[in-house]
Formats: structure tokens, C-alpha cells, sequence
């Protein structure tokens, strides 16, 4: 009871100190209340495994709802329709979802194909005049990153990238405490995210599909943890590559790197991106006044985490429920996540990535 009242009693003050900003645990107090604003109306483009999960947690969505679908697998589609209960005039494949603009009753495309294919797909998304949701990394380098943010703006619709974990209540807690100055001035931070990769034949490990390899896929949750948790752009990187499989790891596929980013503060971090390591999850920010340590820290969660102050005890919530509700808001109501999630957010990671590429190939220090 004590713990539930704590709860409430936080959950009242964070919402009258950001009153614009989207709350997750104000969400999730709320959650039985009837909803009856806009629902956006969303086509999945990809039904492999990631895609599948995101259809899942949108079942326990209030603000968003899965109503089409886009595949190059039409036994695919015959059992998601079947599933979700979707009409067949709200089904494409690869060649003619550019119809899709014909198509009153689709607000938005998520895009969760391989990361090569995000940027023709999403201009064809914008083009047709719907809002894009497309997946980490939005691109395979900055420069199309770049032309899809404009693309989007020109086409006057959202393009969103799936940041996940700036819905997530623990790391919007700690977000929070670092803007209040709790761990006082910032000095370092340390991210490490990492799986050893299976099957050598997935599009993961085709640089033709992936653009690179575990940079591009979980390193760049390091990137884009270290800038919300320091708070600050770096200013510049270093970084090196280790091949222990160059046979699985073709070149141009990268299996591990280490990568230094330097922040305009003085801040530094230490970073390391793998597919040759498991269990390998992990944030540390550490300051002058406090620290905070996640492990994990960007999975499918729950997240855990401790402070200087004790246990992060906000709930777990399934990230993309939260995540598509969330984008939802944005979308009709331009209710901000407490970090962005739009094109200009992917791009800047992008940056970072050709930057981390770039020194790892030459050696030198890169400025950004
Ligand atoms: P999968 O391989 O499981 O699924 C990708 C789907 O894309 C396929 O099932 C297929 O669907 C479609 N597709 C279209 N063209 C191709 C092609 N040439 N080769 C392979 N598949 C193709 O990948 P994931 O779902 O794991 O990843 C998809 C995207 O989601 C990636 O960008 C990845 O980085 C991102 N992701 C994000 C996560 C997050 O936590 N935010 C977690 C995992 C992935 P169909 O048969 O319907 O055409």
C-alpha cells in the first residue's frame, strides 16, 4: 500500500512538472479509464520477428491500433489477418503499397524491414502522404537518414524512429533525476550492448541488407544511450575493431567494436558493441553527486537499475505498448517523449555511427 501511495504521490508531481511531456507511469496509472480520443491507425510493413512483437504489445494499446498490413509473404499475411482481424483491402506486398494513399483508413506505416530497405521504403511511405514509424537504424548512414527527414517534412508527415527506450519508465526516471541535477556534474559513462548472433545466413550478417553489422544494430543503442543519459552531443570519437570470425563476419559486417565519445562538458564515454558476446547489457553513468547503474538496460525488460539513492522500482511495462501509445499522442496531440524520437534523433546517431566507422577504419580521432 505504502509503496503503491509513493507511487501516486511521484506519479502527481512529475505530471505537474512536465505537464507537455508524455508520462509512461501516468499511462499506466490511468489505464482504466475509457479512452475515446483519436486512434492511430497503423499498417505493419515487415512481419518477421520484430514485427511480430510490436502487433503483440499493440493488443494492450489505447491510442494505436494495428489495421493493415505489408508483406512479400502472403501466407504471412492469411494468418495475421486472421489473427488481428484485418480486411483484405487493407493488405499490400512490396510492389503496390504505394496504393496505399488511396487508402482512408491507415493513418501511419511502421517499417520494420531490414535496415538497408528503410529508406526507399519510408520516402515510398511518405510519398503516398501517411506518417512513418520506422525502425532503428532509420538508415544506413546519416546522408539517408538526411533524405528521409526531408523527404517527410516535404511530404508534411511525422517520419519516428523506433526509440523504445524513451518510453520506458525506469530510464525516463533516471532521465528526469539527471535533468535535476541528481548525479550532479556528469563524468562518465559506460555502455556495453552486446548477443552473439546465430544463424550466418540472416540478413543481420549481409551487409547488402544490414549496412554493417553490430554497430548498426545494438551498438547504436550505446550511442544513443550515452547522449540521453549525459544529456549532450559528442563532440568526437575514437574507436577500434576486433575480428575474431572473419569468415561469419565478412568485411564490412562489423563483429565487435570499442568506441570513446567525448561531450562538450568534459563528459567521456566508454562503449562497447558486439555479436560475439551474450548477456551483454549494461549502462553506468557515474557523476560528481551519483551514479546510476542498469543491467539490463535496453532489452525487452524489465529494465533494472540502481542509483546512488537505491532501486529503480518504477513498473515494467511492455516498452512497444507503451512506445505506440505514446507515438500516438505525438502524433494528434504533439505530446514530446522525454527525449525525441523523430527523424533528426536518428540521424544523429547515424552521424555518430559514420563517425565510429570512419575511426575505426583510420585509427584517428574523429571530430564530429
Ligand atoms: P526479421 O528478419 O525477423 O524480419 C524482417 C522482415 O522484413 C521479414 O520477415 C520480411 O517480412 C521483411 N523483409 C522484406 N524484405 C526482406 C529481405 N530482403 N530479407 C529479409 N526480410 C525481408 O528481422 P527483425 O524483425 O528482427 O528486424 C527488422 C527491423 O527491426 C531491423 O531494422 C531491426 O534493427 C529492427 N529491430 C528493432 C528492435 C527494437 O527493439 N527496436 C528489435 C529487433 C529488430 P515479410 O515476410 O512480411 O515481407
Amino acid at each position: 500500500m505504502g509503496s503503491r501511495r509513493n507511487f501516486l504521490e511521484k506519479l502527481t508531481i512529475s505530471t505537474i512538472s512536465i505537464p507537455i511531456l508524455y508520462s509512461p507511469t501516468k499511462l499506466f496509472a490511468a489505464s482504466t479509464a475509457p479512452y475515446e480520443g483519436p486512434i492511430l491507425r497503423v499498417a505493419i510493413m515487415g512481419l518477421g520477428s520484430y514485427g511480430t512483437r510490436v502487433a503483440k504489445a499493440m493488443e494492450s494499446c489505447k491510442r494505436a491500433k494495428l489495421v493493415g498490413l505489408i508483406s512479400g509473404t502472403p501466407s504471412k499475411v492469411v494468418k495475421w489477418r486472421a489473427k488481428y482481424d484485418i480486411p483484405e483491402k487493407n493488405c499490400y506486398n512490396y510492389d503496390n503499397f504505394d496504393n496505399i494513399k488511396d487508402n482512408p483508413d491507415i493513418d501511419a506505416v511502421y517499417v520494420i524491414t531490414p535496415n538497408a530497405l528503410h529508406k526507399e521504403q519510408t520516402i515510398r511511405v511518405a510519398k503516398a502522404g501517411k506518417h512513418v514509424i520506422c525502425e532503428k537504424p532509420m538508415g544506413i548512414n546519416a546522408k539517408e537518414g538526411q533524405e528521409m527527414v526531408d523527404t517527410c517534412k516535404a511530404a508534411n508527415v511525422k517520419l519516428l524512429v523506433g526509440y523504445r527506450m524513451h518510453y520506458e519508465p525506469k530510464t525516463v526516471e533516471v532521465i528526469k533525476m539527471r535533468k535535476a541535477g541528481e548525479f550532479g556534474k556528469l563524468k562518465f559513462f559506460q555502455g556495453l550492448s552486446g548477443f552473439t548472433i546465430g544463424d550466418p545466413t540472416q540478413w543481420r550478417l549481409n551487409k547488402e541488407l544490414s549496412g554493417g553489422g553490430a554497430m548498426m544494430d545494438i551498438g547504436i543503442y550505446s550511442i544513443n544511450g550515452a547522449r540521453y543519459m549525459l544529456g549532450e552531443e559528442p563532440i568526437w570519437v575514437t574507436a577500434q575493431e576486433t575480428k575474431t570470425d572473419p569468415i561469419k563476419f565478412k568485411e564490412g559486417v562489423d563483429e565487435t567494436i570499442q568506441f570513446q565519445m567525448g561531450f562538450p562538458s568534459g563528459a567521456v564515454a566508454s562503449c562497447l558493441s558486439t555479436y560475439a558476446m551474450s548477456h551483454l547489457d549494461r549502462f553506468f553513468l557515474n557523476g560528481e553527486k551519483g551514479f546510476v547503474e542498469m543491467r539490463p538496460s535496453t532489452g525487452y525488460g524489465p529494465i533494472k537499475g540502481r542509483t546512488h539513492k537505491g532501486e529503480l522500482t518504477q513498473p515494467h511495462i511492455t516498452h512497444q505498448t507503451l512506445q505506440m501509445d505514446g507515438m500516438a499522442q505525438l502524433i494528434f496531440e504533439e505530446v514530446q517523449p522525454i527525449v525525441p524520437v523523430d527523424g533528426e534523433e536518428g540521424v544523429k546517431d547515424l552521424k555518430i555511427i559514420d563517425a565510429i566507422y570512419k575511426a575505426a577504419k583510420t585509427g584517428e580521432k574523429v571530430s564530429l
